[in-house]
């Protein structure tokens, strides 16, 4: 029998999952369908829990749900249990595991396919959200020298770097950040979804020798330009991320790592 996966989020039409894991499924050989289901803001619990019922082998998470579905979870990863959210269930021997891809997603895309290892390198993350959560264990795991926090809410930030007790994480202000080296500089914050700029000033660019902007098909957003006025040789939104996550997903309900490359071509979207 066929297996299903699906993805589930509100709004879910805007979904690139089903495009990702269909074009994993062709190229792995594998027989699943893969469907996007439009959760409901007091059902979605019980969606999860039907669309397992049903023989659904895993799901992918997407906003507003992370949070929801690590707490319906049986059990968790320590990657899940830092982020307080998971990304992807798996439903096997009766019980809903728990994981949390996006950080060691945007991770591979840094170190495997932009060719940025992070190992001795300075690293300013903009954000303390959900996204800058998954991604702390994973960036800590690859050996930076230190990774600076800068979040408006700074006692979210300093909670987040509470929670992992590494001397190498630090919490800053934005408005503290001037006069420090950063050679990588991540934004996880939501403010270019609504063309924001995060308030940092061009003097966070100065070393940088990668921008790397975790919203997607965005083209240059204000975070992205200023790094390319500031003379960043290389600038990246999200997408490389977005399906290195899903391939981490497919491996763990599948087994099988399918090739990414060509489906990060597919759904780049240039950033001029
Ligand atoms: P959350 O809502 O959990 O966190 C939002 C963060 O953004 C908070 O730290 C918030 O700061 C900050 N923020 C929001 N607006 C501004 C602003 N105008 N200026 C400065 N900071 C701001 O969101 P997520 O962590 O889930 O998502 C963050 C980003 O990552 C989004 O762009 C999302 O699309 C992207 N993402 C990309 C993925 C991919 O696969 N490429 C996967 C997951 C997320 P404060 O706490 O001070 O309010």
């Amino acid at each position: 029998m066929t297996d299903r996966y699906s993805v589930i989020g509100h709004p879910i039409n805007h979904t690139k999952s089903p495009l990702i894991h269909g074009l994993f499924a062709e190229v792995s050989q594998q027989d699943l369908e893969y469907g996007a289901i439009e959760g409901g803001l007091d059902g979605f619990e019980a969606q999860v829990l039907g669309f397992r019922d049903a023989g659904g082998r895993g799901m992918n998470i997407t906003a507003p749900f992370k949070l929801r579905a690590f707490e319906l979870a049986d059990a968790r990863s320590e990657r899940a249990t830092l982020a307080k959210a998971s990304n992807a269930l798996k439903f096997e021997h009766g019980k809903v595991y728990a994981e949390n891809f996006d950080g060691i997603g945007l991770l591979r895309d840094i170190e495997h396919n932009l060719q940025v290892p992070l190992a001795g390198r300075k690293v300013l993350v903009l954000g303390a959200g959900g996204a800058a959560r998954g991604a702390l264990l994973p960036f800590l795991a690859a050996g930076p020298a230190h990774l600076v926090i800068a979040n408006r809410d700074l006692a979210k930030a300093r909670t987040l770097a509470a929670e992992v007790t590494d001397p190498r994480v630090q919490v800053c202000a934005y408005d503290a950040l001037g006069g420090q080296d950063f050679d990588l500089v991540i934004n996880a914050t939501s403010a270019s979804l609504v063309g924001e700029l995060p308030p940092i000033g061009p003097e966070v660019f100065d070393h940088a020798l990668l921008a790397y902007e975790l919203a997607y098909g965005k083209g240059l957003t204000p975070f992205l330009r200023l790094a390319r006025e500031s003379g960043v040789a290389q600038l990246a939104d999200g997408v490389g991320m977005l399906v290195e996550q899903a391939a981490e997903a497919f491996e763990w309900w599948r087994g099988v790592r399918p090739e990414t490359r060509p489906v990060i071509d597919r759904l780049t979207v240039p950033l001029d």
